[in-house]
């Protein structure tokens, strides 16, 4: 199906997606064995994208022992030839990057001017990176000669489809491994087309293998035996199962899971840009993103004046078509997602929270949710410890820097937090006591493959991006 897209004149775009899709495997395409396949839709008019195989356990074996038979002649090349496949690969990425941010933004309802911006340059980006280290394991600290694991099963969510791929499949093959990836169900397309990407990069056949499928699918490869290393990224309950699987087989694994981030504005931060970091940290990707400002502290004595610029802030915000680059907020990936979202809301309403939203006209179909804040929250309502993983944010005042500190890890997550203040001081004396894996001065939602992303607590553990990266890749 071409499907031609002239949403703004500027974007124009065309993108190829096949009425159906295979399993690749082995460097082939296949059916599933059973002959499954789900369907994967456009969440901003619901319309059918394509026909993808709902991969079982039959194929994830096939997939496991395609990445076994490739192992040894991968990780038995020299770092530098394994480089020229990964820097290969980022170009290609770059070359197709008009192609992929449309195909994400339809497959996942995130406006085109985050997925041209964002996801595809960090994705290209943090395989460029990656291919640095491959000819430079041994001085990455992991001692002479550190050998790759073996076969990494990855799973992914479907808030970041591409770029999580990348920050899963460029350090394992970077140090040797050969990979099974299973993609979200309600975002497989990048996925797939990346799959083409590593054929016409020259990839030997088996390195990269992609299973789509739903949860079960992802559990067959977490059950598979052959497979040396778990990487999941995902809800925090399906992590603790995987997590609860695994114990006592030796195989490894590393999680990355939900967050509840606060977003911390003490009185004498610059307002103005504060609120531009609230702004783009809960309402960025629709606040789909586990490591979201979800929560906003801010130092009482400016709450009314922040608060207010926030509001107007917000009623500039352009819901809508995901594919015109003026919007700011997609659709909802999924009707599952709104529903849980809006549930949420709910509950925020019921327990005693104000709820604000701009005015805002919301497209007919699809699946669609206002930015929404919430003020008079306290600590102990469901909004204000439960990751919603939507545009609503939730409003807590203190006063003193050690409340803040308090409040902040008041949550059993412990993702990120940006701290806005203009007091070096100040900063380091919270950045030492906020527990969270990421801290942003400043600022909010800022990525850089060089730096290594990863959370404390039922956030997860174990780190991708920078050398810490490398770490579950490799034996030591
Ligand atoms: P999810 O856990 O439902 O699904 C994630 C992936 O796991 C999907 O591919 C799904 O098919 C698969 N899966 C589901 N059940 C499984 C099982 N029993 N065994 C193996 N695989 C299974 O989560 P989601 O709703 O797709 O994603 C949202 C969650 O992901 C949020 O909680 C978010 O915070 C988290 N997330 C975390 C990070 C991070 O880096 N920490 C990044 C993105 C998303």
């Amino acid at each position: 199906m071409l499907l031609e897209y002239a949403a703004a004149p500027e974007s124009r775009a065309i993108v190829d997606i096949a009425p159906s899709y295979g399993l690749f495997i082995g460097g082939q395409w296949r059916p599933a064995a059973a002959g499954a396949a789900f369907k994967t839709v456009n969440p901003a008019s619901e319309e059918v994208l394509s026909e993808v195989a709902q991969g079982g356990p039959a194929d994830v074996d096939a997939a496991v022992a395609a990445a076994r038979a490739a192992l040894p002649a991968w990780s038995g090349l020299p770092g530098a030839e394994r480089a020229k496949y990964l820097f290969r690969l980022a170009r290609l990425l770059q070359e197709h990057a008009r192609e992929l941010a449309v195909l994400e933004s339809l497959d996942n309802g995130k406006p085109i001017r985050e997925s041209r911006d964002v996801d595809l340059p960090l994705a290209a980006a943090h395989f460029f990176y990656y291919a640095g280290w491959a000819d430079k394991l041994a001085y990455a600290g992991f001692g002479p000669s550190p050998r790759p694991v073996g076969v990494a099963g990855q799973i992914i969510p479907w808030n970041f489809p591409l770029l999580m791929l990348a920050w899963k499949i460029a350090p394992a093959l970077a140090c040797g491994n050969t990979v099974v990836l299973k993609p979200a169900e309600t975002t497989p397309l990048t996925a797939l087309r990346f799959a083409e990407i590593c054929q016409e990069a020259g990839l030997p056949a088996g390195v990269v293998n992609i299973v789509t499928g739903d949860g079960s699918t992802g559990a067959a490869l977490v059950a598979h035996a052959g497979v040396d290393k778990v990487a999941f990224t995902g809800s925090t309950q399906v992590g603790r199962e995987i997590a609860r699987q695994l114990a006592g087989t030796g195989r490894r694994l590393t999680l990355e899971l939900g967050g509840k981030g606060a977003n911390i504005v003490f009185e004498d931060a610059a307002l103005d840009q504060a609120v531009e970091g609230v702004v783009n940290g809960i309402f960025f990707n629709q606040g789909h993103v586990c490591c979201a400002g979800s929560r906003l502290l801010v130092q009482e004595s400016v709450a009314d004046e922040l608060l207010a610029a926030l509001r107007e802030r917000m009623a500039t915000l352009r819901v809508g078509d995901p594919l015109d680059k003026n919007t700011d907020i997609g659709a909802i990936n999924s009707a599952a997602q709104l529903a849980r979202i809006e549930e949420l809301a709910g509950a925020g309403e019921a327990e005693g929270a104000q709820r604000w939203a701009p005015e805002c006209e919301l497209p007919g179909r699809g699946y669609w949710f206002a930015p929404t804040v919430f003020t008079n929250v306290s600590g102990s309502h469901r909004i204000a410890r439960e990751e919603i993983f939507g545009p609503v944010l939730s409003v807590l005042t203190f006063r003193t820097p050690q409340e803040a500190v308090v409040k902040a890890n008041n949550t059993p997550y412990g993702l990120s937090a940006g701290i806005w203040t203009e007091k070096g001081s100040r900063m380091l004396w919270m950045a030492q006591r906020l527990r969270a894996g990421v801290i942003w001065s400043n600022t909010f939602n800022k990525f850089d493959p060089t730096s290594p992303f990863g959370g404390y607590q039922e956030s997860g553990f174990g780190r991708e991006g920078g050398r810490h990266g490398l770490e579950p890749y490799l034996d030591v």
